[in-house]
């Protein structure tokens, strides 16, 4: 063992006083930013069969020490040495080892005179057991067989022609019905031919048959709040609390104590995703840690948050606009994008982020493939960032961001009533003066975007009810078959609006989350798997068989027809004509250049009796009627059709 580089500078001690109380007046004072923003991408532990070289940044340490573990246990007394750091002009600390030291847990200590910080590393690429050691890793004996051939299989297309699916992992195989042998597991996603008890496929074979394009996984970096040491115990969490941001959760893998088990694992699930041609999206929480003890904040204190800011609920809203933290927010994206294949990032609360770290990670993504789509929650949260006059990436803003959506509560809420607002219900329980705002949505056109791709377009993800619970709580007194009506109908409308459709898991056949007692969960973050985990012998019943092949067959519709994914603008490219009668809403959508069809058709009824629709002339095809949906003709009317009672009718011009 050896240390590297001399220091080349002793740092400007007016700038260095003071710092651990978060004296964030330092941080914003223009020559801190100009003397210690660091642009390297070398920051953390980097090996090759004859070094190892450790980086990371601390600008107000007096000190800082490597320790070196034989385990990642962070109760184990198995040290195996310190090592002082030398520290060069931008703040960064650096050790060099004169041998490979792949597998051996470290953390930094960070000396500030009358504190010292022991902390893991915040560009750590793999763990120990609960997050608290770092691990120097061997990222290419990870790589699973086939990793080179790996690729983005929906590569080149357009955003708006993804159809998002959004799945925890214990959710997919904590029932014992999902047949999968690695419950709970980011191998679980790997497993083919698993069955349900009475032989329905379940699991990757079934979300592959659905016909979905992209995999939205709940948080599967290394989060807090699920103890790894204890993978027996009944324990679950949605993870929004996050530890490490470039290290897979343990939990999710098969031994969490050895920090390269969980990276071979989540690369090999990426791959056997991969192989059937749908795209993984991750999950990702920039806008706020699990505690203000969150590494880097105990190697640069109060660097990481927005002091006094609480937009996140969670009490330590990330300070984004930080050069450093910028920095770690794109380098993080790029890492996962690069190393285990990710194809798109879903930004939580991306409202509490600034607009300028959303566009240079888009710009930095663009770089290794422009088909990464990105899309996040844009909700206005109220933060108070570091400096005045900073853009966030609000709903408003979305177009400042470039190739970036947003989650579209305006449908959501008009489709099935507002969740804050009990007054405010939606179309699909009588509420008809939602119309408007419908075919506004079906056009793509919201107050804050007309432009498509920028919606994400929804009626049920992890948060609060799911939609059939939410309808069962809305109409407790309505029949089952009534019910089904209605949630068809909200599925319809998502999945012929312009945008990007996005579904729940589960949601194609009614999922539910029922509490012990029997009450509905409206939110399950930490509910047990008896409550959040996918019923899969529900598919066995006939009933809900039927609701999935009507999602199947929205799906399919949706992909056939690039009149429903293709308007780039609402304004420019469609003849959008729109006609509403009473509480139905009807409107026809132009067909898009070369474009076999001529013309789709759609009408929405969520009223209780059946609707005569004038059509426009020509011959039409319907497509989807009643509780069924799909490419096939359902039969062929001119001049005008019935529109069922509850439900959505879709028809394709078929001829003059
Ligand atoms: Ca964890």
């Amino acid at each position: 063992m050896e240390t590297g580089m001399s220091s080349t500078d002793g740092g400007n001690k007016d700038l260095l006083r003071n710092t651990l109380k978060a004296d964030t007046g330092l941080y914003e004072a223009e020559d801190f930013e100009k003397k210690y923003t660091y642009d390297g991408n070398d920051l953390g532990a980097y090996r090759s069969p004859e070094t190892t070289v450790f980086k990371v940044w601390a600008p107000t340490a007096k000190s800082v020490t490597l320790n070196l573990y034989e385990s990642g246990d962070p109760s184990a007394d198995d040290g195996i040495g310190t090592y002082d750091m030398s520290r060069d002009g931008s703040g960064v600390w650096s050790v060099r080892a004169d041998k490979d030291l792949a597998g051996v847990y470290y953390t930094y200590t960070a000396d500030f005179g009358d504190l010292a910080n022991e902390a893991c590393d915040p560009y750590a690429r793999a763990v120990g057991v609960n997050g608290k050691r770092a691990m120097v890793i061997d990222l290419d004996a990870t790589d699973p067989e086939g990793w080179e051939d790996d690729f983005n299989p929906n590569a080149g297309k357009n955003s708006t022609d993804a159809v998002i699916y959004e799945l925890h992992i214990r959710d997919l195989s904590a029932d014992l019905s999902s047949g999968i042998k690695n419950t709970g597991k980011f191998i679980g996603l790997t497993e083919t031919g698993t069955v349900n008890s009475g032989g329905v496929p379940t699991g990757l074979d079934h979300i592959a048959d659905m016909g979905i394009t992209h995999l939205q996984l709940t948080p599967v970096y290394d989060y807090a709040t699920v103890d790894e040491s204890k993978p027996d115990a009944p324990q679950y969490n949605w993870g929004y609390d996050p530890l490490n941001y470039n290290v897979p959760e343990g939990s999710y893998s098969t031994d969490a104590s050895d920090g390269a088990v969980r990276v071979r694992e989540f690369k090999q699930m990426v791959r056997a995703v991969h192989s059937r041609g749908i795209s993984v999206v991750m999950d990702v929480v920039y806008n706020h840690t699990y505690g203000t003890d969150y590494c880097f904040n105990m190697l640069v204190p109060g660097y990481f948050h927005r002091p006094g800011s609480n937009g996140s609920e969670c009490g330590n809203d990330v300070a984004s606009e930080r050069p450093m933290v910028r920095k770690f927010i794109v380098d993080s994206l790029v890492y996962w994008a690069k190393e285990y294949h990710i194809d798109g990032f879903r930004f939580d609360l991306v409202g509490l982020i600034d607009v300028e770290t959303i566009r240079q990670a888009r710009a930095e993504l663009d770089r290794i493939d422009p088909s990464i789509i990105l899309y996040g929650e844009g909700w206005d949260m109220k933060t108070i960032t570091v400096r005045k006059d900073v853009p966030l990436a609000v709903q408003k803003n979305v177009g400042r961001i470039g190739n970036f959506a947003m989650f579209n509560d305006t449908l959501r809420d008009a489709v099935k009533g507002s969740m804050f607002d009990e007054d405010q219900t939606g179309y699909i329980n009588g509420n008809y003066e939602m119309k408007k705002i419908l075919s506004d949505c079906a056009a793509g056109k919201t107050e804050w975007s007309s432009l498509p791709y920028q919606q994400i377009n929804y009626v049920s993800c992890h948060d609060n009810r799911t939609l059939w619970d939410e309808i069962t709580v809305m109409n407790p007194d309505m029949s089952f078959e009534d019910r089904v009506r209605k949630n068809l109908l909200a599925a319809a409308i998502v999945f012929t609006s312009q945008g990007i459709p996005f579904i729940f898991a589960g949601e194609e056949f009614l999922r539910s989350k029922e509490n012990a007692d029997g009450t509905l969960n409206e939110n399950s973050y930490n509910a047990p798997d008896s409550v959040n985990s996918i019923k899969w012998d529900d598919l066995s019943r006939k009933e809900y068989a039927d609701v999935c092949e009507y999602y199947k067959g929205l799906i399919a519709f949706r992909k056939a027809h690039p009149a429903l994914r293709r308007m780039e603008s609402a304004e420019d490219l469609y003849d959008f004509s729109v006609r509403t009668k009473r509480s139905a809403t009807a409107c026809r959508i132009a067909p898009c250049a070369g474009e076999s069809s001529d013309g789709i058709f759609v009408i929405y009824n969520a009223s209780d009796t059946e609707e005569k629709i004038k059509l426009p002339k020509g011959k039409w095809r319907i497509c989807v009627k009643g509780n069924r949906a799909g490419c096939e003709s359902l039969g062929e009317v001119s001049d005008s059709v019935t529109a069922e009672r509850m439900s959505a009718t879709v028809l394709v011009k078929s001829g003059v």
